[in-house]
């Protein structure tokens, strides 16, 4: 199964990642970070093209995506 990591602390809500994602699998999260923010969790990952978009448009560099080889 492909693979998105997000590092929590390093996000700052901005959303990008929630609005181009192709297959619209991220949301804004429920639970705050220490910056006071709510990152985005993925559901379902089993969706994920593994496609790198959600990590190059994040300015803080908080995705990193594994496709599944
Ligand atoms: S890698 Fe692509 S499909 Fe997967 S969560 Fe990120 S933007 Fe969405
Ligand atoms: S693009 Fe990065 S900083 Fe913006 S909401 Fe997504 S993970 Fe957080």
């Amino acid at each position: 199964m492909n693979q998105v990591k997000i590092d929590f602390d390093r996000c700052k809500e901005c959303g990008y990642c929630v609005n181009f994602c192709p297959k619209k699998i991220l949301a804004i999260g429920s639970k705050i970070n220490k910056r006071g923010y709510y990152p985005p969790v993925i559901d379902p990952i089993e969706e994920c093209i593994a496609c790198g978009t959600c990590a190059k448009v994040c300015p803080e560099a908080a995705i990193e995506v594994y496709k599944e080889i």
